[in-house]
Order: C-alpha cells, then structure tokens, then sequence
C-alpha cells in the first residue's frame, strides 16, 4: 500500500522477439518496487501478498496506465501481467476503455498475460472479462503454461491467442536431446490448438536453434536483454540484430 501512495512503483520492459530474425515484435511490461531501503524489489516478493490483501488491484491500476502512455510511445505491442483479482474488480473494462480512448492506442497494441492458475478453478467470472477483452480487439496470453494444472479441453475453448513456455522446461534444451520433450510437447500443443508460442527464459544461443527446429517462433530473455526502460530495450535488440547481420 506504500508503494501505491508513496508513488514508489516502476515498470521495466523486457523485448519478445522472432527467433528468425531477430526483430522485436512485442514487450512484456514487469512492476518493480523501489524500496527506500532494500532497492529495486521484484513482483516474486510482494505480487502474491498483494493478490492477498486486494492492493494488487491498484498496482494493476498503475501498471495499466504506464503500459498505456509506453505503447502510445513505441507503437509496439505490450503485453501486461494480471491476475484473477484485478480483472473481476468492478469496472475493470470501463476503465480499460477509458485508457485506450485517453492514449488514442489501437487496441492490438495490448496483450494480458494470465497465469494458468487462473483456469484450474474454472471460475467463469475472469474468463468472462477476458472475453471482453478479446472482442474488443485485445489479446490474452497463457503464461507459465504447463505448471498448472487447466484442462486442456477446457483451455482450447478459452479466448487466448498467446501460450508461453516457462523458463523451466527452456532451461532443459541445455540438456541431452532425451531433455527436450517437454518444451517439444507444449510446442505441439500450441501449434495443434493454432495458437502463438513465445518461449520464455532464453539465456543461450544453442536453445535458440532448439527452439527453431521445434517449430517456435517467438522468444524473451536474458540472452535478448534484461528487463530494461521501453526504448533501451528496442535499441538493444535492434543492435544484435544488426550484429547478427554483419557477422553472417
Ligand atoms: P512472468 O510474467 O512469467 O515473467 C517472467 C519472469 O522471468 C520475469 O521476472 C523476468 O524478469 C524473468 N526473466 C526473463 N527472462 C529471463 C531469463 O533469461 N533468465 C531468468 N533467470 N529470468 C528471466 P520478474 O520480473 O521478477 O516477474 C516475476 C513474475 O511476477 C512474472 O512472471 C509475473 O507473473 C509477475 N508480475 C510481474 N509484473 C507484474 C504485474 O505488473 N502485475 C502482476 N499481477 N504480476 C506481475
Ligand atoms: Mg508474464
Ligand atoms: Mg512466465
């Protein structure tokens, strides 16, 4: 609650690129707290209490609004983090709106991204706001997929355009080939339900080409840069791409 009143949040942008080529397509938008004593501290340490104590909605609130000037600014799609709370909160998609008509943003220009914890209960009142959001020209991502525990009958009949692979099952392309069934599988599932799949935590080149011979298309992470300020984060990527060139 201090962070939301003493103004002491912050957003950092991390790029989502083609494997292909390099080329940004969209940014994932990350909260951090900048705490007067303990520095820059990330979601994993207050996302979840938040969630608890229902300031998480007001965090949202103020994530949403800087997502909304940035995507004005770069013209690239952003994709936002919410949870259950957040979108079942009275006006959710009036205030939505309100962001889009006062920013002038296409509304391509906004992905939300929701964890698969948000199906396993089947709770139609989260689905039913991101089917708001999905006839409105927004799209939704499935973060994290595969760590939960949705039905995956239930999950192709969802309004998600969007499955990300979480960092755990890239983190085993390292490995021998017998390690790469699991990233290989939710591939496969992705392509097989017509969905994109942006694959998640992506520190070294040799899970880029894995990733590539499986069919995968877009990737974030560490090797395409840290979550940075929106603009730095586009340079970077646009200077390993040329890097990329010039070496080939
Ligand atoms: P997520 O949405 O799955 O985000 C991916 C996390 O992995 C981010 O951690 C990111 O900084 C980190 N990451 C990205 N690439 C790499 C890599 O190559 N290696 C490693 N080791 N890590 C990488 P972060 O920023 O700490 O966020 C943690 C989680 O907090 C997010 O997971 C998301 O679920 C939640 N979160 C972040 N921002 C928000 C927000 O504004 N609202 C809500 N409700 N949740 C948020
Ligand atoms: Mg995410
Ligand atoms: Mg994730």
């Amino acid at each position: 609650e201090r962070a939301v009143s003493e103004d002491e949040l912050t957003v950092v942008y991390q790029p989502i690129v083609a494997l292909e080529d390099c080329r940004a397509v969209t940014l994932e938008a990350l909260v951090r707290w900048k705490h007067p004593e303990r520095g820059l501290v990330p979601p994993g340490e207050f996302i979840a209490f938040a969630e608890e104590t229902g300031a998480v909605v007001q965090i949202g609130e103020i994530v949403l609004e800087r997502v909304a000037e940035q995507a004005a600014a770069v013209g690239v799609p952003i994709h936002v983090n919410v949870c259950a709370p957040e979108l079942t909160e009275p006006g959710f998609l009036g205030r939505v709106d309100d962001l889009v008509a006062r920013h002038g943003l296409s509304p391509d220009l906004l992905v939300f991204e929701v964890t698969e914890r948000l199906f396993v209960a089947e709770d139609p009142a989260p689905v039913a706001v991101l089917e708001g959001l999905n006839e409105r020209g927004m799209r939704v991502a499935v973060d994290d997929f595969g760590t939960g525990y949705s039905s995956l009958a239930y999950l192709s009949r969802l309004p998600v355009d969007t499955m990300k692979i979480p960092k755990q099952f890239i983190d085993e392309l390292m490995g021998g080939r017998e390690h790469h069934s699991l990233a290989r599988a939710v591939i496969e599932l992705g392509a097989a339900l017509d969905l994109t799949v942006v694959a998640e935590g992506i520190e070294h080149p040799d899970q880029i080409a894995a990733l590539r011979a499986f069919g995968c298309e877009l990737g974030q992470g560490y090797y395409y840069g840290l979550p940075t300020d929106a603009h730095v984060a586009l340079r970077r990527v646009e200077l390993l791409r040329e890097g990329a060139r010039t070496l080939s």
